[in-house]
């Protein structure tokens, strides 16, 4: 058998677990099944996907405190995600980001204030 090192293959079996159903199914009742992001600026969007705040990576992803703790879950539309990952303006981002090789916005610096 070959082809079975993909990169992000270590959460396909996760995604499609009973637990991530469950937990997700938990997390968008919780926040109504509307976008928490949209919502915080008084917009009204319905939830298309949960987030993972703390990102899952192949040391965390058997961890249940960050992969299906729902204080670690925010349901979010596909625009709010696309921009937490910094999906959205790829090629335009803030002085001191940068897109890892996942998409992922990173910090170059250790200058963030929030
Ligand atoms: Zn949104
Ligand atoms: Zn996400």
């Amino acid at each position: 058998m070959e082809g079975f090192a993909m990169a992000k293959s270590f959460s396909y079996r996760f995604y499609h677990s009973r637990d991530w159903e469950q937990a997700r199914e938990l997390a968008l009742q919780r926040d109504a099944y509307l976008c928490q992001h949209c919502l915080k600026a008084g917009i009204t969007t319905p939830a298309t996907m949960v987030h993972h705040i703390i990102e899952l990576t192949p040391a965390n992803i058997t961890d249940p405190n960050i992969a299906t703790d729902p204080r670690n879950l925010v349901s979010l539309c596909d625009l709010c995600h696309k921009k937490v990952h910094g999906w959205a303006r790829q090629g335009s981002t803030r002085h001191g980001f940068a897109f890892d090789e996942d998409g992922n916005l990173i910090s170059l610096t250790n200058e963030n204030t929030d």
